[in-house]
């Protein structure tokens, strides 16, 4: 199982740059992370395209942050940005096609030829139609980052809608539908929308960082709330969700219960 196209740069209105750190702070709404890259691309627009001047930069731009990395363990990029006016692709501003032609990439958190080479976990774990429906779902830079990286969730969703559906959910029918893509994209836009999650919990996902500033995978504690596991469990975690009582996991499975009802009325329809 492996996806056959570029995740990084699908077109389509989807772009990612979580593997440069983008979302490595506490704060990872869309307004912090718009503000963070419009900052990056402006202050880098006038630097001379060369290497000293680039590396001062960065190392400014580093300095000036305002907030720590949620995992420290993890770097964070000052080379990532905007890549066009309108603010809706989010890219490596050090890359040669975007510099035009010269190669910057060694300035920031890596050597420019690990980020040349680099391909996340997702290109080898979802499959083609998976992530052409992420790509579909998800034309924006900050959804589909944050969706088209976790595949634990994409895979939950889709079991969810075939649990609903008692039988096969096929991403490519999905696609092919705008209804049910719609209601797909509502699905996947709960990583940004779903209501009564702390936005500046020390929480990612279904990830907190360890004693070392890694990322753990949490884990429900039905003992202390006092419930079952339930099948909606691994999106609820993936969300973000970390219910401090019985009656807010209940109230967030009902949540991803909803909308994957609707994703599967949308295709029986
Ligand atoms: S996290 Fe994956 S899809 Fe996103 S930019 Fe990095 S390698 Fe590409
Ligand atoms: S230099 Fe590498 S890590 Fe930094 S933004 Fe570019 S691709 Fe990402």
């Amino acid at each position: 199982m492996t996806v056959s196209f570029h995740l990084c740069q699908p077109g389509g209105g989807a772009s990612c740059g979580a593997c440069c750190g983008l979302y490595n702070f506490r704060d990872h709404s869309r307004a912090a992370l718009t503000e963070r890259l419009a900052e990056q691309t402006a202050q880098l627009r006038d630097v001379p395209k060369e290497r000293g001047a680039w590396r001062a930069a960065a190392k400014e731009l580093v300095e000036s942050r305002r907030e720590a990395p949620l995992f420290p363990a993890v770097r964070v990029c000052p080379l990532l940005g905007f890549l066009d006016d309108e603010q809706r692709q989010v890219g490596c501003l050090g890359h040669p096609q975007v510099t035009g032609g010269v190669e910057l990439r060694d300035c920031g958190v890596y050597r420019a030829s690990i980020c040349e080479t680099f391909t996340c976990p997702s290109f080898g774990w979802l499959e083609d139609a998976q992530a052409r429906l992420v790509q579909a779902a998800c034309p924006d830079w900050y959804l589909y980052g944050l969706v088209i990286t976790d595949v634990e969730f994409v895979r939950s969703c889709l079991r969810l809608i075939e649990r609903e559906l008692g039988g096969p959910a096929k991403p490519e029918e999905m696609v092919s539908r705008p209804a049910t893509l719609d209601a797909v994209r509502r699905l996947f836009a709960l990583k940004e929308t779903a209501a009564d999650r702390s936005p500046y919990a020390p929480i990612f996902g279904r990830f907190a960082p360890d004693t070392e500033g890694e990322p753990v995978s949490r884990m429900l504690n039905y003992a202390k709330l006092g419930v079952r596991a339930a099948p909606e469990d691994d999106v609820v975690l993936c969300l973000g969700y970390d219910p401090a009582d019985a009656a807010t996991l209940t109230a967030a499975r009902e949540r991803v219960r909803l909308h994957v009802r609707a994703v599967a009325r949308a295709l029986m329809d």
